[in-house]
Protein backbone atom coordinates (compact mmCIF):
# COMPACT_ATOMS: atom_id res chain seq x y z
CA UNK A 1 0.00 0.00 0.00
CA UNK A 2 1.43 3.45 -0.74
CA UNK A 3 0.64 5.62 1.95
CA UNK A 4 1.57 9.67 1.91
CA UNK A 5 3.45 11.51 4.02
CA UNK A 6 1.45 13.20 7.10
CA UNK A 7 4.02 15.25 8.54
CA UNK A 8 2.80 18.39 7.97
CA UNK A 9 -0.95 17.37 9.52
CA UNK A 10 0.89 15.66 12.21
CA UNK A 11 2.96 18.94 13.27
CA UNK A 12 -0.04 21.01 13.28
CA UNK A 13 -1.46 18.23 15.40
CA UNK A 14 0.62 17.82 18.43
CA UNK A 15 0.97 22.12 18.04
CA UNK A 16 -1.94 22.75 18.16
CA UNK A 17 -2.34 20.39 21.46
CA UNK A 18 0.38 21.93 23.20
CA UNK A 19 -0.62 25.44 22.52
CA UNK A 20 -3.72 24.25 25.09
CA UNK A 21 -1.85 23.64 27.27
CA UNK A 22 -1.87 19.92 28.14
CA UNK A 23 0.86 17.74 28.35
CA UNK A 24 2.73 16.25 25.40
CA UNK A 25 3.21 12.70 25.72
CA UNK A 26 6.10 11.79 23.03
CA UNK A 27 6.60 8.03 22.67
CA UNK A 28 9.03 5.86 20.73
CA UNK A 29 9.82 2.16 19.68
CA UNK A 30 13.95 2.10 19.31
CA UNK A 31 14.79 -0.01 16.17
CA UNK A 32 13.11 0.93 13.01
CA UNK A 33 12.30 4.77 14.74
CA UNK A 34 14.97 6.03 16.72
CA UNK A 35 17.99 4.00 15.60
CA UNK A 36 18.02 2.34 11.77
CA UNK A 37 17.44 -1.65 11.24
CA UNK A 38 21.08 -2.59 11.10
CA UNK A 39 22.55 -6.46 9.89
CA UNK A 40 23.51 -7.40 13.71
CA UNK A 41 20.82 -5.74 16.66
CA UNK A 42 23.39 -5.41 18.95
CA UNK A 43 24.83 -2.50 16.88
CA UNK A 44 21.99 -0.46 15.81
CA UNK A 45 22.31 2.53 17.80
CA UNK A 46 20.47 6.14 17.62
CA UNK A 47 22.66 8.81 15.38
CA UNK A 48 23.87 11.94 18.25
CA UNK A 49 22.05 14.24 16.58
CA UNK A 50 18.47 12.38 17.17
CA UNK A 51 19.78 11.85 20.89
CA UNK A 52 20.47 15.46 20.51
CA UNK A 53 17.37 16.41 19.55
CA UNK A 54 15.71 14.11 21.94
CA UNK A 55 17.04 16.06 24.95
CA UNK A 56 16.18 19.45 23.56
CA UNK A 57 12.54 18.47 23.44
CA UNK A 58 12.34 16.44 26.77
CA UNK A 59 13.56 19.90 28.68
CA UNK A 60 10.63 21.23 26.98
CA UNK A 61 7.82 22.07 29.58
CA UNK A 62 5.03 19.72 29.51
CA UNK A 63 6.24 17.30 27.85
CA UNK A 64 6.56 13.79 28.53
CA UNK A 65 8.93 11.03 27.11
CA UNK A 66 9.26 7.54 26.70
CA UNK A 67 11.15 4.72 24.78
CA UNK A 68 9.48 1.23 24.24
CA UNK A 69 11.14 -1.45 22.93
CA UNK A 70 11.43 -5.42 22.41
CA UNK A 71 14.80 -5.12 24.04
CA UNK A 72 15.36 -6.04 27.41
CA UNK A 73 15.02 -3.16 29.71
CA UNK A 74 18.93 -3.10 30.40
CA UNK A 75 19.87 -3.26 26.73
CA UNK A 76 17.27 -0.38 26.03
CA UNK A 77 18.58 2.08 28.51
CA UNK A 78 22.52 1.43 27.32
CA UNK A 79 21.57 2.86 23.99
CA UNK A 80 19.20 5.99 25.12
CA UNK A 81 20.98 8.73 27.32
CA UNK A 82 18.15 11.01 27.26
CA UNK A 83 17.22 12.50 30.78
CA UNK A 84 13.64 12.20 32.44
CA UNK A 85 12.48 9.61 29.78
CA UNK A 86 10.41 6.58 30.87
CA UNK A 87 11.47 3.16 29.73
CA UNK A 88 9.93 0.20 28.76
CA UNK A 89 11.54 -3.21 27.71
CA UNK A 90 11.30 -6.48 26.70
CA UNK A 91 8.10 -5.73 25.02
CA UNK A 92 6.55 -3.69 27.78
CA UNK A 93 6.92 -6.28 30.81
CA UNK A 94 9.49 -4.20 32.07
CA UNK A 95 8.81 -0.30 32.96
CA UNK A 96 11.32 1.96 34.28
CA UNK A 97 9.38 5.52 35.28
CA UNK A 98 12.58 6.84 36.98
CA UNK A 99 11.45 6.59 40.25
CA UNK A 100 9.57 3.39 40.43
CA UNK A 101 9.93 -0.06 38.66
CA UNK A 102 6.89 -1.88 36.98
CA UNK A 103 7.22 -5.63 36.13
CA UNK A 104 4.75 -7.80 34.19
CA UNK A 105 3.88 -10.33 37.66
CA UNK A 106 3.35 -13.52 35.06
CA UNK A 107 7.02 -12.73 33.88
CA UNK A 108 8.18 -15.31 36.25
CA UNK A 109 6.87 -17.78 34.68
CA UNK A 110 8.40 -17.69 31.43
CA UNK A 111 11.58 -19.26 31.29
CA UNK A 112 9.37 -22.38 33.11
CA UNK A 113 7.02 -22.30 30.36
CA UNK A 114 9.77 -22.14 27.74
CA UNK A 115 12.65 -24.35 28.87
CA UNK A 116 11.60 -27.66 26.93
CA UNK A 117 12.01 -25.53 23.81
CA UNK A 118 14.98 -23.76 24.21
CA UNK A 119 17.92 -26.93 23.66
CA UNK A 120 15.86 -27.71 20.94
CA UNK A 121 16.11 -24.07 19.14
CA UNK A 122 19.79 -24.20 20.37
CA UNK A 123 20.43 -26.74 18.08
CA UNK A 124 18.93 -25.27 15.40
CA UNK A 125 20.68 -22.21 16.21
CA UNK A 126 23.96 -23.67 15.72
CA UNK A 127 22.94 -25.39 12.07
CA UNK A 128 22.51 -21.51 10.90
CA UNK A 129 25.28 -19.61 11.46
CA UNK A 130 24.44 -16.17 11.92
CA UNK A 131 21.28 -16.75 13.76
CA UNK A 132 21.10 -16.32 17.60
CA UNK A 133 18.95 -16.49 20.14
CA UNK A 134 18.76 -13.35 23.13
CA UNK A 135 17.17 -14.19 26.43
CA UNK A 136 16.08 -11.41 28.24
CA UNK A 137 14.32 -11.45 31.91
CA UNK A 138 10.75 -12.70 30.76
CA UNK A 139 11.12 -13.28 26.98
CA UNK A 140 13.66 -14.15 24.37
CA UNK A 141 14.47 -13.40 20.48
CA UNK A 142 15.41 -15.92 17.67
CA UNK A 143 17.39 -12.87 15.73
CA UNK A 144 18.03 -14.11 11.73
CA UNK A 145 19.02 -10.50 10.27
CA UNK A 146 22.60 -12.16 8.91
CA UNK A 147 21.02 -15.10 7.12
CA UNK A 148 20.21 -14.96 3.16
CA UNK A 149 15.97 -14.74 2.45
CA UNK A 150 16.15 -18.44 1.28
CA UNK A 151 18.22 -19.69 4.39
CA UNK A 152 16.14 -17.19 6.87
CA UNK A 153 13.09 -19.08 5.49
CA UNK A 154 14.33 -22.64 6.28
CA UNK A 155 15.44 -21.02 9.76
CA UNK A 156 11.76 -19.31 10.49
CA UNK A 157 9.99 -23.02 9.64
CA UNK A 158 11.94 -24.99 11.95
CA UNK A 159 11.88 -22.64 14.29
CA UNK A 160 8.09 -22.05 14.47
CA UNK A 161 7.58 -25.99 14.18
CA UNK A 162 9.38 -26.38 17.67
CA UNK A 163 7.36 -22.91 18.94
CA UNK A 164 4.27 -24.32 18.03
CA UNK A 165 4.48 -27.43 19.86
CA UNK A 166 4.85 -25.32 23.38
CA UNK A 167 1.58 -24.02 24.79
CA UNK A 168 0.91 -21.03 26.65
CA UNK A 169 3.33 -18.71 24.50
CA UNK A 170 3.08 -16.40 21.63
CA UNK A 171 5.17 -14.99 18.58
CA UNK A 172 5.64 -13.14 15.85
CA UNK A 173 8.17 -11.66 13.54
CA UNK A 174 9.88 -8.46 14.19
CA UNK A 175 12.63 -7.15 12.17
CA UNK A 176 13.96 -10.07 11.30
CA UNK A 177 14.03 -11.89 14.24
CA UNK A 178 11.19 -14.26 16.17
CA UNK A 179 10.07 -12.62 19.56
CA UNK A 180 8.65 -14.79 22.13
CA UNK A 181 6.40 -14.14 24.98
CA UNK A 182 3.94 -15.34 27.20
CA UNK A 183 0.53 -15.61 26.07
CA UNK A 184 -1.08 -12.67 27.16
CA UNK A 185 2.08 -11.12 28.61
CA UNK A 186 1.80 -7.32 28.78
CA UNK A 187 2.72 -5.44 25.52
CA UNK A 188 3.43 -2.13 24.58
CA UNK A 189 -0.32 -1.43 24.94
CA UNK A 190 -0.33 -2.15 28.35
CA UNK A 191 2.99 -0.45 29.34
CA UNK A 192 1.80 2.76 27.35
CA UNK A 193 -1.39 2.79 30.12
CA UNK A 194 0.90 1.90 33.25
CA UNK A 195 2.92 5.27 32.39
CA UNK A 196 -0.39 7.06 31.86
CA UNK A 197 -1.77 6.28 35.00
CA UNK A 198 1.74 6.69 36.45
CA UNK A 199 2.20 10.25 35.22
CA UNK A 200 -1.01 12.08 33.76
CA UNK A 201 -3.40 9.97 32.40
CA UNK A 202 -4.80 13.12 31.04
CA UNK A 203 -1.83 13.81 28.53
CA UNK A 204 -2.16 13.46 24.87
CA UNK A 205 -0.35 10.81 23.64
CA UNK A 206 1.71 10.11 20.64
CA UNK A 207 3.21 7.01 19.40
CA UNK A 208 5.97 6.06 16.94
CA UNK A 209 6.56 2.71 15.84
CA UNK A 210 7.31 0.85 13.05
CA UNK A 211 6.47 -2.42 12.74
CA UNK A 212 4.09 -5.34 14.50
CA UNK A 213 5.20 -5.17 17.75
CA UNK A 214 4.33 -1.85 18.02
CA UNK A 215 0.05 -2.90 17.16
CA UNK A 216 -0.63 -2.79 20.87
CA UNK A 217 1.09 0.89 21.54
CA UNK A 218 -0.49 2.28 18.41
CA UNK A 219 -4.23 0.90 19.33
CA UNK A 220 -4.60 2.06 22.50
CA UNK A 221 -3.17 5.34 21.64
CA UNK A 222 -6.22 5.41 18.82
CA UNK A 223 -8.58 4.63 21.96
CA UNK A 224 -6.77 7.37 24.26
CA UNK A 225 -7.63 9.60 21.10
CA UNK A 226 -3.72 10.60 20.58
CA UNK A 227 -1.55 10.34 17.36
CA UNK A 228 -0.57 6.97 16.24
CA UNK A 229 2.30 7.50 13.88
CA UNK A 230 4.05 4.49 11.65
CA UNK A 231 7.74 4.73 10.61
CA UNK A 232 8.10 2.93 7.04
CA UNK A 233 6.66 0.50 4.79
CA UNK A 234 5.95 -2.42 7.41
CA UNK A 235 4.13 -0.09 10.19
CA UNK A 236 0.95 -1.43 10.97
CA UNK A 237 -1.85 -0.26 8.75
CA UNK A 238 -4.25 1.02 12.16
CA UNK A 239 -1.47 3.97 12.23
CA UNK A 240 -3.07 6.96 11.08
CA UNK A 241 -0.06 9.19 10.64
CA UNK A 242 2.94 8.21 8.52
CA UNK A 243 6.55 8.96 8.19
CA UNK A 244 8.47 7.01 5.74
CA UNK A 245 11.80 6.38 7.77
CA UNK A 246 13.37 7.14 10.75
CA UNK A 247 15.32 9.78 8.94
CA UNK A 248 12.60 11.09 8.54
CA UNK A 249 10.85 11.04 11.57
CA UNK A 250 14.27 13.88 12.65
CA UNK A 251 13.71 15.91 10.29
CA UNK A 252 9.69 15.96 11.62
CA UNK A 253 11.14 16.19 15.07
CA UNK A 254 13.15 19.08 14.31
CA UNK A 255 10.57 20.95 13.23
CA UNK A 256 8.53 19.79 16.04
CA UNK A 257 11.15 21.33 18.25
CA UNK A 258 10.99 24.74 16.47
CA UNK A 259 7.14 25.23 16.96
CA UNK A 260 6.95 23.77 20.57
CA UNK A 261 10.46 26.19 21.55
CA UNK A 262 8.28 29.41 19.91
CA UNK A 263 5.21 28.45 22.12
CA UNK A 264 6.68 27.63 25.18
CA UNK A 265 6.45 31.04 27.18
CA UNK A 266 2.64 30.77 26.39
CA UNK A 267 2.47 27.55 27.50
CA UNK A 268 3.59 27.80 30.83
CA UNK A 269 1.48 30.81 31.19
CA UNK A 270 -1.21 28.81 30.42
CA UNK A 271 -0.56 25.78 32.59
CA UNK A 272 -1.62 27.22 35.98
CA UNK A 273 -5.48 26.82 34.82
CA UNK A 274 -5.36 23.72 33.21
CA UNK A 275 -9.06 24.03 32.33
CA UNK A 276 -8.84 22.55 28.66
CA UNK A 277 -11.86 23.22 26.79
CA UNK A 278 -13.98 20.85 29.37
CA UNK A 279 -12.98 22.58 32.40
CA UNK A 280 -14.88 25.09 32.38
CA UNK A 281 -18.10 22.56 32.92
CA UNK A 282 -16.27 21.44 36.41
CA UNK A 283 -15.98 23.53 39.57
CA UNK A 284 -12.81 21.33 40.09
CA UNK A 285 -11.04 22.97 37.10
CA UNK A 286 -11.53 26.42 38.62
CA UNK A 287 -10.20 25.11 42.14
CA UNK A 288 -7.22 23.97 40.75
CA UNK A 289 -6.86 27.60 38.23
CA UNK A 290 -6.63 29.24 41.31
CA UNK A 291 -3.16 28.02 42.38
CA UNK A 292 -0.78 29.86 41.60
CA UNK A 293 2.05 27.79 41.48
CA UNK A 294 3.02 24.27 39.23
CA UNK A 295 3.34 22.53 42.62
CA UNK A 296 0.37 20.09 42.80
CA UNK A 297 0.44 19.19 46.65
CA UNK A 298 -1.58 22.43 47.20
CA UNK A 299 -3.78 21.31 44.58
CA UNK A 300 -4.61 17.83 46.59
CA UNK A 301 -5.14 19.83 49.59
CA UNK A 302 -7.12 22.43 48.09
CA UNK A 303 -9.09 19.82 46.43
CA UNK A 304 -9.20 17.68 49.69
CA UNK A 305 -10.74 20.41 51.30
CA UNK A 306 -13.36 22.09 48.49
CA UNK A 307 -14.93 18.60 48.45
CA UNK A 308 -15.05 17.26 51.16
CA UNK A 309 -12.67 13.73 51.11
CA UNK A 310 -12.44 11.41 53.76
CA UNK A 311 -8.51 10.33 53.70
CA UNK A 312 -7.79 6.97 55.34
CA UNK A 313 -4.25 6.57 56.34
CA UNK A 314 -1.99 8.64 54.29
CA UNK A 315 -0.52 10.33 57.09
CA UNK A 316 1.83 8.36 58.82
CA UNK A 317 2.34 5.69 55.84
CA UNK A 318 4.02 7.72 52.84
CA UNK A 319 4.36 11.45 54.52
CA UNK A 320 1.56 12.08 51.45
CA UNK A 321 0.18 14.52 53.86
CA UNK A 322 2.89 14.43 56.34
CA UNK A 323 2.92 17.99 58.62
CA UNK A 324 6.24 19.07 57.38
CA UNK A 325 5.30 19.03 54.12
CA UNK A 326 2.47 21.56 54.57
CA UNK A 327 2.85 24.79 54.79
CA UNK A 328 1.68 27.00 57.86
CA UNK A 329 -0.55 29.09 55.52
CA UNK A 330 -1.88 25.96 54.39
CA UNK A 331 -2.92 24.81 57.60
CA UNK A 332 -4.27 27.95 58.87
CA UNK A 333 -6.65 27.71 55.73
CA UNK A 334 -7.59 24.41 56.51
CA UNK A 335 -7.34 23.84 59.83
CA UNK A 336 -10.77 21.18 59.91
CA UNK A 337 -8.87 18.92 57.28
CA UNK A 338 -5.67 18.80 59.11
CA UNK A 339 -7.10 17.58 62.10
CA UNK A 340 -9.60 15.24 60.22
CA UNK A 341 -6.45 13.50 58.27
CA UNK A 342 -3.70 13.57 61.51
CA UNK A 343 -6.66 11.21 63.09
CA UNK A 344 -8.35 9.03 60.88
CA UNK A 345 -5.99 6.26 60.48
CA UNK A 346 -8.13 2.95 61.72
CA UNK A 347 -11.41 1.67 61.52
CA UNK A 348 -12.49 3.18 64.40
CA UNK A 349 -11.62 6.30 64.05
CA UNK A 350 -13.51 5.79 60.54
CA UNK A 351 -16.42 4.58 61.95
CA UNK A 352 -16.34 7.51 64.23
CA UNK A 353 -16.08 10.13 61.43
CA UNK A 354 -18.98 8.60 59.24
CA UNK A 355 -20.83 7.62 62.25
CA UNK A 356 -21.43 11.76 63.15
CA UNK A 357 -21.18 13.26 59.17
CA UNK A 358 -21.27 10.30 56.57
CA UNK A 359 -23.55 12.98 54.61
CA UNK A 360 -20.49 15.50 54.79
CA UNK A 361 -17.95 13.14 52.45
CA UNK A 362 -18.54 13.22 48.43
CA UNK A 363 -15.53 10.08 48.74
CA UNK A 364 -13.64 8.31 50.88
CA UNK A 365 -9.57 7.38 50.15
CA UNK A 366 -8.34 4.78 51.48
CA UNK A 367 -4.38 3.83 51.84
CA UNK A 368 -3.85 0.06 51.24
CA UNK A 369 -0.62 0.05 53.04
CA UNK A 370 -2.59 0.40 56.19
CA UNK A 371 -0.89 -2.23 58.55
CA UNK A 372 -2.47 -5.59 57.94
CA UNK A 373 -6.20 -5.89 56.79
CA UNK A 374 -6.81 -2.48 58.30
CA UNK A 375 -7.72 -1.28 54.89
CA UNK A 376 -9.52 -4.38 53.53
CA UNK A 377 -11.92 -3.85 57.33
CA UNK A 378 -12.32 -0.31 56.00
CA UNK A 379 -13.48 -0.84 52.88
CA UNK A 380 -16.10 -3.39 53.96
CA UNK A 381 -16.77 -1.35 56.45
CA UNK A 382 -18.30 1.14 54.13
CA UNK A 383 -19.73 -0.79 51.35
CA UNK A 384 -22.07 -3.04 54.24
CA UNK A 385 -22.97 0.28 56.34
CA UNK A 386 -22.53 3.14 53.58
CA UNK A 387 -22.91 1.58 50.34
CA UNK A 388 -23.70 5.04 48.53
CA UNK A 389 -20.91 6.60 49.39
CA UNK A 390 -17.61 6.72 46.64
CA UNK A 391 -14.97 4.58 48.31
CA UNK A 392 -11.28 4.26 45.86
CA UNK A 393 -8.38 2.48 47.33
CA UNK A 394 -4.82 3.75 46.53
CA UNK A 395 -2.11 2.07 46.00
CA UNK A 396 1.26 2.73 44.73
CA UNK A 397 2.34 1.45 41.07
CA UNK A 398 5.49 -0.65 42.76
CA UNK A 399 2.61 -2.30 45.37
CA UNK A 400 0.13 -2.98 42.27
CA UNK A 401 0.42 -6.91 42.70
CA UNK A 402 0.09 -6.75 46.29
CA UNK A 403 -3.23 -4.93 45.48
CA UNK A 404 -4.08 -7.63 43.22
CA UNK A 405 -3.67 -10.37 45.79
CA UNK A 406 -5.81 -8.20 48.16
CA UNK A 407 -8.58 -8.33 45.54
CA UNK A 408 -8.48 -12.27 45.23
CA UNK A 409 -8.41 -12.86 48.41
CA UNK A 410 -10.94 -10.45 50.11
CA UNK A 411 -13.06 -10.36 46.77
CA UNK A 412 -12.54 -6.12 48.00
CA UNK A 413 -13.35 -4.00 45.28
CA UNK A 414 -10.05 -2.05 44.05
CA UNK A 415 -9.44 1.22 41.85
CA UNK A 416 -5.70 1.49 41.88
CA UNK A 417 -4.16 4.73 41.76
CA UNK A 418 -0.63 5.57 41.96
CA UNK A 419 0.36 7.39 44.85
CA UNK A 420 2.14 10.65 43.47
CA UNK A 421 0.42 14.06 43.25
CA UNK A 422 0.02 14.68 39.82
CA UNK A 423 -1.62 11.34 39.23
CA UNK A 424 -3.76 11.47 41.83
CA UNK A 425 -4.82 14.84 41.28
CA UNK A 426 -5.15 14.14 37.43
CA UNK A 427 -7.39 10.82 38.90
CA UNK A 428 -9.23 13.42 41.00
CA UNK A 429 -10.00 15.24 38.56
CA UNK A 430 -11.66 12.77 36.55
CA UNK A 431 -13.22 11.00 38.86
CA UNK A 432 -15.25 14.60 39.89
CA UNK A 433 -15.34 15.48 36.44
CA UNK A 434 -17.29 12.77 35.20
CA UNK A 435 -19.64 12.24 38.89
CA UNK A 436 -20.80 16.06 38.53
CA UNK A 437 -21.30 16.79 34.88
CA UNK A 438 -23.17 13.44 34.00
CA UNK A 439 -24.95 12.66 37.56
CA UNK A 440 -27.21 10.08 36.57
CA UNK A 441 -23.68 8.15 35.66
CA UNK A 442 -23.00 8.21 39.20
CA UNK A 443 -24.60 5.01 40.18
CA UNK A 444 -23.03 3.13 36.98
CA UNK A 445 -19.61 4.35 37.68
CA UNK A 446 -19.74 3.83 41.00
CA UNK A 447 -20.72 0.06 40.63
CA UNK A 448 -18.51 -0.60 37.73
CA UNK A 449 -15.39 0.74 40.24
CA UNK A 450 -16.34 -0.73 43.12
CA UNK A 451 -16.82 -4.19 41.08
CA UNK A 452 -13.55 -3.77 38.36
CA UNK A 453 -10.84 -6.28 38.61
CA UNK A 454 -7.59 -4.23 39.41
CA UNK A 455 -5.95 -6.79 37.07
CA UNK A 456 -4.11 -4.22 34.58
CA UNK A 457 -4.30 -6.15 31.55
MG1 LIG B 1 10.78 -1.41 15.78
Amino acid sequence: MIRSNTSTKLGELLTSVYQEGKTLGLFFDFDGTLAPIVPLSSQAQMSERMNAQLNQLVQLDNIKMGVLSGRSLEDLKSRVDIPKTVFAGSGGMEIDFGKDQLYDPKGGNFWLSVERIVPLLERIIEDFPGTRLEKKPYSFSLHFRGLSPSMATGFQAYAIEILRSCSGIRYREVCQSIEVQLHKSWDKGIALDHICRYFDNDMFLAYFGDDLNDTEALEYVNKKKGAAIGIGDHAPIIAKYYLESPRQLHKFLDDLYSDLKSLTRKVSLKSNCRSRSRGTKSSVFHCIASDDGDDPEPKIHQLIQQKNILCVGFLDSSGFFDPALISSDMIDKIPDFYSRVDHVNNLIEVEDMLYESASHFSLVLVDLRLKGLEAVNILNYINTHFPNLPCIACVESINFQNAMIWKRNNKIPLLPLPLRWEALVSALHHWFYDHESNPTKKSLELHRSRSASVSPS
